[in-house]
């Protein structure tokens, strides 16, 4: 890799095993690497860039934004911040917003809320529930939400306080309440997990459980919400009204931006209790509001939707065509299970054919396009997979 090598990569800490190539440029659903070779992105910066790589209305957003107001300080208001906030709550069953610079820090936010409304209203109750395999981030608090076998004996001791349940299994959390739980904290649909969703019924089960016993329900959309799954927030699809849900990926279309989202009744936060340097800057706001103006827009959902079946509809043909596990998932958020555990080498071979897929788990292959991808670049990239697939003799 004679063009990789004049990268000095070596200065990067290695937080993951990298290929040897360097990103360069991307447009829409199409990367290049430093040798202008060309890769149609199925990964999307991590199911992050709903609007494609570098959409015309993010990068004139931010150069407009950034001649006006960058960062004004967390403790003034800003107009991008505060119309953000109220385009979320016009279009939820929420009524506060605190942005915040990464999903991590959104979720330990929502953490650090539940433990103060136990404080306040349940006598210190601070236990909350959250489920095996989840997913809620790398801070030392998020770490211990997560249920990801990975992270279990990493950076001990973590933050106690935090008990698994099973998704899908209502007995499995009713078992685990106590006087001393405050939240239950659920993904709609587990992203890392490999797109494993919380049905629609046990979600509705959950919330009446949950406020029979006086417990807060938090949900994760930080991967689900913004029309992911083809309704604005992956919850939409039960229903149900949470109490408190966070945002991050796809809320910036690409830049840093994440929110905690909460009902007024929960609301309680005093000056002083929460806060950030970056919090809610006009740079990253004005970014939000322009991709909510784009997902809001009439037909948008509706076109994520069709895509979605679009999608699913190949991949089920190709998974019988080689007798693989089935598909799973809701609007762009979708899984091809290959019922062997060769995910990451289809990865490998995808990439080195031009495609860029995600392994969340070992015989899991998740797919998350940019929400304006096309039927054609769909067509595409079943065409690639289909020939890795078939050259790869996965098939036994
Ligand atoms: C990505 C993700 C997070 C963490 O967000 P970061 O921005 O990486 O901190 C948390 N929860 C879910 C469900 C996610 O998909």
């Amino acid at each position: 890799m004679k063009n990789y090598d004049a990268f000095p990569v070596d200065a990067l800490m290695n937080i993951t095993s990298r290929p040897e190539l360097v990103f360069i440029r991307g447009q829409g659903s199409w990367l290049w690497d430093n040798t202008d070779k060309r890769y149609l992105d199925f990964v999307q910066g991590w199911a992050v860039n709903c609007l494609g790589h570098c959409p015309a209305v993010i990068a004139d957003t931010l150069a407009r934004q950034a001649r006006r107001l960058i960062t004004p300080s967390p403790a003034f208001y800003n107009q991008p911040a505060i119309e953000l906030a109220a385009r979320i709550v016009e279009n939820s069953c929420f009524a506060k917003v605190f942005f915040a610079n990464s999903g991590a820090e959104a979720n330990e936010g929502a953490i650090k809320l539940a433990r103060k409304w136990g404080a306040l209203n349940k006598a210190g109750a601070h236990e909350i529930i959250t489920f095996d395999n989840s997913f809620h981030g790398r801070t030392l608090a998020t770490m211990s939400a997560s249920g990801k076998p990975q992270f279990k004996d990493l950076f001990e001791p973590k933050v106690p306080g935090f008990f698994k349940a099973t998704i899908n299994d209502l007995d499995s959390v009713t078992d685990l309440i106590s006087d001393r739980t405050v939240a239950v904290m659920i993904e709609p649909v587990q992203g890392e997990a490999g797109v494993i969703a919380a049905s629609d019924a046990f979600l509705r089960e959950l919330r009446e459980l949950t406020r029979r016993e006086g417990v807060l329900l938090i949900v994760d959309e930080i991967q689900t919400g913004m029309g992911r799954t083809g309704t604005l927030w992956g919850h939409q699809h039960a229903g149900i009204e949470p109490d408190i849900m966070t945002l991050g990926k796809m809320l910036g279309g690409g830049v840093p931006l994440a929110a905690l989202v909460a009902t007024r009744a929960v609301t309680c936060f005093a000056p002083g209790d929460q806060g950030g340097t970056f919090n809610g800057n006009p740079l990253m706001t004005a970014v939000g509001g322009a991709i909510m103006d784009t997902v809001l827009a009439p037909g948008f959902l509706e076109d994520v939707n069709e895509k979605g079946d679009y999608l699913r509809a190949g991949l089920v043909a190709l998974s019988e065509r080689y007798q693989l596990g089935g598909v799973r998932g809701r609007g762009l958020l979708v899984a091809l299970d290959l019922k062997r555990e060769r995910a990451g080498e289809i990865v490998d071979r995808a990439r080195d054919a031009g495609l860029l897929l995600n392994a969340p788990r070992p015989q899991t292959l998740r797919f998350m396009p940019a929400l304006t991808v096309s039927v054609e670049e769909i067509d595409t990239m079943l065409e690639i997979l289909n020939e890795v697939v078939a050259e790869s003799r996965i098939i036994t």
